[in-house]
């Protein structure tokens, strides 16, 4: 007889699902279900536990959006089924992949977790003996959604009260344990024999052992028959994996997006439940390892979920759940300014090693929207050692070319890097998946060691017993890649021993999509960059107050506040990637925030405050208008700004107006646009020939899949450019300023051009009333220089990036992040944009028809996607930037600290400053008292500018010892350095972008 594998690999196809698989619960029986609606938010599970039940039944509608319900399911065992293996199936009745479904977590009478349940994971254990069934499911009716379709859902407020689910099924069922192991059997050979090519030897003997086990199996006894198949296979499955299989290292993961569709409260549950799938598993499976990253997640189960917390720790102490990432959460790394981006490492790694004493080595990072080149330094000046990205992958343009390398950043630190080759951090061990992983991965030739996160994210629960089968087959299984379960560090370990001299990718990771997350949400930019600054000022006058005066020191406030600023610094509520629910709640945060900082910085300040008179405060690490860094004093003289009105030059009708101080002269034509901005002292204007500054514009800006994350290249290709102006007039309101309003549409933009005394920039403060949808807004600045690249702040430091689209790397950076600053240059002249809460950009420049160049600027102010949420940034909006003419690195650097952290005024002489530093190039980022509480003073500075620096600094204050310390202000093995030097007078050598951190002794 002719043998046909298309023949069998259908009737696999056919039977596994509609015969196997069923057949692992050879009898049910159903539960009784009654249950109890929530009215309004979560409520405490023994509440749950004591409600009032109403009965139900399966069928029966439930769940208004974002709603609870607490079903409660009971039954008498069956006399019969004594003895055998029980589990209960509980569908809840939604669809839809992990995270956008129902999901339920079960409980017993005592309030203690069994498990979680999702749409891919619909069980519940029984404990053997039971003879009387009662569990209760505290089932979260979230809602589904749905891409691209903007929603009313996204928000408990805005979403209808309609149930959206109904109640699918709730059994006690009956385990056929032989049966289970049968289709675990086929589902690893048949997709092997599927993944291996139509003239494999492998394949082809494969479908020929399915065939003879299907055979075996008497489909009215699939029980009976079980085992005489599984013979069957047992023979194909025991051959060894090939001498060269790609091995792999699995880690159970579960991505859990910290807030995204749902809101933060609803993680807090996810958590628990994808944590309680996760303990249970490990008490059937000893073999299964679990990765958790984000401190955050494990910190909410400790509050909300003491008894998951509890069973967690049992398995960390067991060395099965294993704590990764060292972060906080995991972040963005393209906005969080440099000490918060260190923060996130310093709570994330603090909370590891107080709660579990771990010091986590590997910085788990899967899913963030590219990651900047400051990261090298900090994840070694944390303490860690790897990093784990899969992000890359999402690249629109370029493959990315290794797997495992040498990540290089800024400075110079190198941290060894792997990017699964699996391509997803959600692996369920399919074969597909493991055949993927081992095609992929760029660096085979040299490297055999690549690592899949399984599990399933966001709700899904993590991994479940079907992916655990999977793995257990394909340890050692021809034809297939090698999977061990193991710990990522045992990956690293060996992935480094394997490959010491792996390439090398020097800077940022940039990621190739996801580039209008620099802009989406304003309000959280801004949010964001305040907060970061008021807590460094914040620190910096509590640290000085209980320096010199005694003050007490605000440690568990301070605390406090860095965490709720760096958990929204998540990579889906900072890029401004989530439902209106979360923008909502993250904008409310950071008012409440703002509050409590400045009261914090008044009650400092307060106690500074002493003597006649009053003085002005300078948080920056640079002094000003007479006024030392990080002090106060009496501002000095100031030359007079000033505005006055003339003739346009070479027109018959225009006026324009000019804004002078003596350092700078800015001319502003009639229609409000800037065509000069000269600094005295090169002469030389700013604004190409025939170029304007300032000029806003305007792009449709609807992308092809993902609408507040991204941004595509086509949106240039439309543009209106805001030329018109309903008025031009001189501020009188300030020294030396001009007002301009422009409309469009329904939106109102009211722009003050000011020049302050003695500023160096010229400063654009602009209101706006946002009514467009789907629009783009940028600010624009054509600058009369021929830059080839352009240098953004990142954290600690500037990257570098073309302004020219040679290759398509260079031409897929069409949107950039900067920080408080982006320089362009040629040699000799630059010019600096700086900006209080914008962090997306582009450059771009043309050659002109007198030869020379223009090389222009511009701020992405707003954009306003509809999906996830459809009122992204509509609103009042107030946005503050300025243009800085014949800068230097070091003055972008100067000036973008200055916008940032405005002047104050207290009552007294003036502070004397703790720290000061006689290099204007190393930059003083942060200054607190050590985390330990002991009293110590930390201060954290960097060489800002790029190049190698020396610097005095300057202690105000008795120290007794310094030392270099790491970021959880650990002293440094190699820091002998400080030895020579006085504590209070210290002279210190930075490499370019190098971060030092001392910590004084009092
Ligand atoms: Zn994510």
């Amino acid at each position: 007889m002719h043998f046909d594998p298309v023949l069998v690999r259908r009737r696999l196809g056919r039977l596994l699902p509609e015969r196997l698989r069923p057949a692992v619960h050879p009898h049910t029986h159903a539960l009784t279900v009654e249950r109890y609606d929530v009215d309004g938010e979560p409520i405490p599970v023994a509440d749950g536990l004591a409600a009032g039940y109403q009965p139900t039944e399966v069928g029966a509608a439930w769940g208004s959006p974002w709603a609870t319900t607490w079903f409660k399911l009971t039954a008498e065992v069956p006399a019969d089924w004594s003895g055998q293996e029980l589990e209960i199936l509980v569908d809840l009745g939604s669809e839809g992949g992990p995270g956008f479904a129902a999901e339920g977590l079960g409980y017993r009478p005592d309030g203690t977790p069994i498990k979680g349940l999702h749409p891919y994971n619909q069980w519940l254990p029984v404990d053997p003996g039971s003879t009387n069934i009662e569990v209760y499911v505290e089932a979260a009716s979230n809602p589904q959604i749905t891409m691209r379709v903007p929603t009313l859902l996204g928000d408990v407020e805005t979403a209808p009260d309609e149930p959206i689910y109904r109640l699918g099924r709730a059994d006690l069922a009956v385990v056929d344990a032989e049966v289970r192991e049968l289709v675990a059997d086929f589902d690893v050979l048949g997709q092997l024999a599927e993944e291996l090519p139509a003239d494999d030897v492998r394949g082809a003997q494969l479908w020929a052992t399915i065939s003879d086990a299907l055979d075996a199996i008497d489909l009215h006894d699939i029980s009976g028959t079980a085992t005489k198949a599984r013979e069957i296979l047992a023979v194909a499955l025991a051959k060894p994996a090939n001498a060269s299989a790609h091995r792999l290292t699995a880690v159970g993961h579960a991505h859990i997006d910290s807030a995204w569709l749902w809101p933060l409260r609803e993680t807090v549950r996810k958590v628990a439940r994808t944590a309680s799938n996760v303990v249970q598993l490990m008490d059937d499976h000893p073999e299964m390892i679990f990765a958790m990253s984000q401190a955050q997640q494990l910190a909410w189960i400790e509050e909300h979920r003491p008894e998951v917390f509890a069973r967690v720790k049992e398995k960390i102490e067991a060395g099965q759940f294993v704590p990764v990432g060292g972060m906080w959460v995991e972040s963005d790394t393209n906005m969080p300014g440099s000490e918060a981006m260190a923060r996130q490492f310093i709570h994330g790694k603090r909370y590891f090693q107080e709660k579990f004493g771990i010091d986590t080595q590997e910085v788990w990072l899967p899913d963030s929207f590219g990651y900047s080149a400051a990261l090298p330094q900090l994840i070694k000046l944390s303490g860690s050692r790897w990093f784990l990205t899969q992000k890359i992958s999402w690249n629109k343009t370029n493959l990315f070319p290794h797997h495992t390398f040498w990540w290089e950043g800024i400075d110079g630190s190198r941290i060894f890097t792997h990017f699964p080759p699996v391509d997803t951090y959600n692996s369920d061990l399919s074969a597909g998946d493991l055949a993927r992983s081992a095609r992929q991965f760029a660096d085979k030739a040299r490297a055999n060691h690549a690592l899949a996160p399984f599990g399933y994210g966001d709700g899904g629960g993590g991994p479940t017993r079907e992916m655990l089968a999977r793995a257990v087959r394909t340890a050692d299984l021809e034809g297939s890649s090698r999977v061990a379960i193991e710990k990522p560090e045992a990956f690293f370990q060996k992935a480094h021993d394997d490959y010491p001299d792996a390439p090398v990718w020097w800077g940022e990771l940039y990621l190739e999509i996801h580039r209008g997350t620099y802009t989406s949400h304003a309000k959280i930019k801004q949010g964001n960059r305040r907060s970061e600054h008021l807590l460094r000022e914040a620190e910096l006058w509590a640290t000085t107050a209980a320096v010199q005066h005694g003050a007490e020191y605000p440690y568990d406030a301070l605390d406090r506040l860095w965490k709720v600023v760096l958990l929204n610094q998540f990579h889906d509520i900072l890029p401004g990637s989530s439902i209106a629910w979360v923008n909502r709640e993250a904008r409310a945060t950071y008012q409440q925030v703002g509050e409590e900082l400045e009261q914090l910085i008044t009650t400092s300040l307060g106690a500074l405050g002493s003597g006649e008179g009053q003085s002005t405060v300078n948080a920056a690490p640079h002094g000003r208008n007479g006024v030392p860094a990080l002090g106060a004093s009496a501002t000095g003289e100031a030359a007079p700004a000033t505005v006055t009105l003339r003739q346009a030059q070479g027109t018959a009708d225009g006026s324009e107006f000019l804004l002078d101080n003596g350092i700078v002269t800015a001319t502003i034509g009639a229609d409000g646009l800037i065509t000069s901005v000269v600094d005295h002292e090169t002469g030389r204007n700013a604004i190409a020939p025939n170029g304007v500054g300032n000029l806003l514009q305007l792009h449709p800006d609807v992308p092809n899949d993902w609408d507040a994350w991204d941004v595509d290249s086509f949106y240039r290709n439309t543009v209106v450019d805001l030329r018109g102006a309903e008025s031009v007039t001189v501020a009188e309101d300030v020294p030396a300023g001009v007002r301009v309003v422009r409309k469009h549409g329904d939106s109102t933009f009211t722009q003050l051009i000011s020049l302050a005394p003695s500023a160096r920039a010229l400063e654009i403060t602009t209101d706006v009333d946002w009514q467009e949808r789907e629009t783009f807004l940028k600010a624009g600045f054509e600058l009369d220089l021929r830059a080839e690249a352009s240098s953004s702040e990142t954290q600690f430091g500037h990257v570098k990036r073309p302004t020219h689209e040679n290759t398509s790397w260079d031409a897929a950076k069409f949107e950039i992040c900067a920080h408080r600053f982006l320089h362009v240059a040629e040699p000799g002249y630059g010019v600096a944009l700086v900006n209080d809460s914008t962090y997306g950009h582009d450059v771009t420049r043309t050659v002109r028809e007198d030869g020379g160049t223009s090389t222009t600027v511009r701020l992405s102010l707003l954009r306003a996607p509809r999906w996830p949420d459809p009122e992204t940034d509509l609103g009042q909006h107030r946005l503050r930037y300025a243009i800085v003419p014949g800068a230097e690195i070091a003055d972008a650097v100067r000036e973008g600290y200055a916008i940032n952290l405005p002047e104050r005024t207290v009552a007294g002489a003036g502070i004397e400053p703790l720290i000061t530093v006689d290099n204007p190039s190393v930059v003083v980022e942060s200054i607190k008292l050590a985390e330990d509480r002991s009293g110590d003073v930390v201060v954290r500075l960097y060489a800002a500018d790029g190049g190698r620096a020396t610097a005095g600094v300057h202690a105000a204050f008795d120290a007794t010892a310094v030392t270099t310390v790491d970021l959880l202000e650990r002293p440094l093995i190699d820091a002998d350095a400080l030895s020579s030097n006085t504590p209070a007078d210290l002279s210190l050598s930075f490499r370019p972008f190098q971060i030092l951190t001392l910590r004084y002794t009092r």
